[in-house]
């Protein structure tokens, strides 16, 4: 579909309150150097990196602390210099705990990275800054933390001829990437033509929702040949693979395909910073900016913030928090995970910390389907999300499947509109949860 100045949208979707005026005012601050931090091991998608210190090492900024522990995993790195404490267990973000590298700072915080800044990266064999992105630990900074190297390593059945640059934003509360469009523009871009190079293809396509009219501004002012930097319609799930690259290129990627299927690779604003971070300047990912904010939240904004850092030390920076809490969030509050601990370190996918009050949360009952039919329209995978959740409460995992239950982006947009609060996102979870375990089962 078209609207009326032509630009492409996708069907379904939703528009709640943006509300992310409150961490749009102050620049980006830099968080002040802790005592200590937890660096947790495990903060990607893939196999668990392999600790190479141990408690009474000394480490220097940068120093690498795990290894990639397979293709698809990702080396971590010292937020600061010091002692290594030991490894110990902390509330992970997804909930269990989960084994970390405890540093004790000693305050110098002097960078001793491994990796060489390569000052000439046009000239650079792609090969070798592909390797550099994979040294540096980075993964898709935006959400789901997969490995960026592996996506940059299509098979080569799969021509690739499109690098699409997620800048959408598009989850209410959040303005980490806003900001850092509007404060480094020019090192984004860097980071996007060294991707570019990297995947050696000639159309790049940087998409921003239209309600961040400045930050297309400082793109477009930047843009260097080659990268057009593209206005989006501001609607609920813009910024999801599929409905990105629909609205950039007219692309439609089959149920149950890839970016790759259709010639397109997809990385996040954020994360071609750090690539620019990792190529240029020899810097591994050990830190990031986060949005940490909601009403509960004294002093809203956007911090940089170093990988291991409590999420209750990230709180204190905010001013603390004000009223009562109902909820925590990493994320936004459309896919962000509810967490049980402020113990919880910020993790290199952690694009905010949002906090909720009693009164503006939803409370998801068991009511049963009034069969109002709004959450297929709100469903911008075409799914049926009534059928669905009835078929997952009667644990019908195979009905499910058959009505394309894996093609859940989990996006929230049909527990959103849903007037009977039913848990629907949570329900597609559990069977997505399930159908992958019966598949892993099959193939053993
Ligand atoms: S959570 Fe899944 S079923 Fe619900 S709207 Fe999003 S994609 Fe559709
Ligand atoms: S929105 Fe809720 S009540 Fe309406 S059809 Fe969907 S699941 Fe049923």
């Amino acid at each position: 579909m078209n609207d009326t100045s032509g630009t492409l949208f996708f069907q379904g979707g939703v528009h709640p309150p943006g509300n992310k005026k409150m961490s749009l005012e102050a620049s980006i601050t830099d968080a002040p150097l802790l005592e200590k931090y937890v660096v947790v091991l495990r903060q990607h998608i893939g196999a668990p990196p392999k600790p190479l210190v141990a408690k009474g090492d000394k480490v220097g900024k940068g120093a690498l602390l795990a290894e990639a522990g397979g293709f698809v995993s990702a080396p971590v790195h010292s937020p600061t210099s010091g002692t290594v404490v030991g490894i110990v267990d902390v509330p992970g973000p997804m909930g269990p705990a989960t084994p970390a590298v405890e540093i004790e700072a000693d305050g110098e915080d002097k960078l001793e990275s491994p990796l060489k800044p390569i000052d000439d990266w046009r000239s650079t064999d792609p090969a070798e800054l592909k390797k550099r992105v994979g040294d540096a630990g980075i993964v898709g900074m935006g959400g789901a933390a997969f490995p960026t190297m592996v996506k940059l390593s299509p098979p080569p059945d799969k021509k690739i001829d499109a690098l699409v640059i997620n800048a959408a934003e598009c989850e209410p509360y959040l303005t980490a990437d806003h900001k850092v469009m509007l404060e480094r523009p020019t090192e984004v871009l860097e980071g996007i033509a060294i991707l570019a190079r990297i995947l050696g293809v000639q159309k790049t396509i940087v998409g921003v929702e239209n309600n961040k009219p400045d930050a297309i501004a400082a793109l477009a002012k930047a843009a260097p040949e080659g990268i057009s930097i593209q206005g989006m319609r501001v609607r609920y799930p813009q910024g999801a693979e599929k409905q990105l690259i629909y609205a950039l290129t007219g692309r439609k990627v089959p149920a149950g395909g890839l970016p790759m299927d259709v010639g397109c690779v997809v990385q996040n604003v954020g994360t071609a910073l750090a690539v620019k971070e990792a190529v240029v300047d020899g810097k591994p990912l050990f830190e990031r900016v986060t949005t940490i904010t909601g009403s509960p939240i004294v002093k809203p904004g956007n911090w940089r913030l170093r990988v291991g850092t409590p999420a209750a030390k990230a709180l204190e920076l905010a001013g603390g928090v004000r009223g009562e809490v109902a909820k925590v969030i990493f994320g936004g509050p459309m896919m962000g995970l509810a967490q049980k601990s402020i113990d919880v370190p910020i993790m290199k996918n952690t694009s905010g910390i949002l906090l909720m009050a009693p009164d503006e949360i939803t409370q998801f009952g068991s009511d049963p389907c009034i069969r109002c039919g709004k959450c297929v329209d709100a469903c911008p995978m075409n799914l049926l999300p009534s059928t669905l959740s009835v078929a997952v409460e009667n644990e019908k995992f195979d009905i499910a499947e058959d009505y394309f239950v894996m093609d859940c982006m989990e996006c929230g947009s049909c527990a959103y509109v849903c007037p009977a609060h039913r848990p629907l996102t949570q329900h597609f979870k559990r069977a997505k949860a399930e159908i992958a375990a019966k598949r892993r089962a099959a193939a053993k």
